[in-house]
């Protein structure tokens, strides 16, 4: 049976979204700019008032009630389309392998591939408000491709630089390689 369009029925209401749900630039909830829990605290708002009859009106301003908000160690399902950490982590794992199998000594073509690379990611990546300060970062960052351990450093400190932003513990970036490549030494 059909679902509720999110994306279009409950998305067109100028309504009270779950704290955490960000917006696209279409005005639409942005699934890749969400957390999983603010996203499906959305997505069962939307599904309990169209099941109601409410819709379209009801939505507005409606409080969400804590039965339709997930718990807070909410995991949505793997096989669901990715929220804003599952895209993230998945992410970071290309990037940092991107680091890890990149020329100790590359070619010029090999830096300049890189940063075309890294340029368009930074405009490309699915979270807009994630890429917007990425771009941000890279602005006032100059991207570093002159060796492996070089990049992987950069990479590393515009990693960390998310960490802070997200409040989460910074890495070491002289154990980058480790992570990312030889694995642990100890
Ligand atoms: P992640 O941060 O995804 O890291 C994965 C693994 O990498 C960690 O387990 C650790 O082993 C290793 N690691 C951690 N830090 C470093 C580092 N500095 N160098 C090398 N390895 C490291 N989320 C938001 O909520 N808001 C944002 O604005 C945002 N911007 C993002 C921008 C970009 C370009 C990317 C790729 C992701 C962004 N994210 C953002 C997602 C966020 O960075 C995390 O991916 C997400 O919160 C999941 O975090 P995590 O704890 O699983 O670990």
């Amino acid at each position: 049976p059909a679902g509720p369009n999110l994306s279009t029925d409950a998305a067109r209401q100028p309504q009270k979204l779950p704290s955490g749900v960000v917006l696209g630039k279409d005005g639409k909830p942005c699934r890749t700019c969400s957390s999983g829990a603010a996203f499906a605290a959305f997505a069962s708002q939307a599904k309990s008032t169209l099941k109601s009859g409410a819709f379209p009106g009801a939505l507005v301003g409606a409080a969400v009630s804590s039965s339709s908000l997930p718990p807070p160690a909410y995991t949505p399902p793997a096989d669901c389309p990715p929220d804003v950490a599952v895209l993230g982590r998945s992410t970071w794992t290309l990037l940092h392998s991107i680091a890890a199998t990149y020329p100790t000594t590359p070619s010029q073509q090999e830096q300049k591939e890189l940063k075309t690379f890294m340029g368009l990611f930074s405009r490309l990546y699915p979270c807009w408000v994630c890429a917007e300060d990425f771009q941000g970062y890279m602005a006032k960052e100059q991207i570093r491709v002159g060796s492996r351990d070089e990049f992987g450093k950069w990479l590393c400190e515009a990693h960390n630089a998310v960490n802070v932003k997200v409040g989460k513990k910074t890495f070491d970036c002289a154990r980058w390689e480790e992570r990312w490549r030889t694995g642990w030494k100890d």
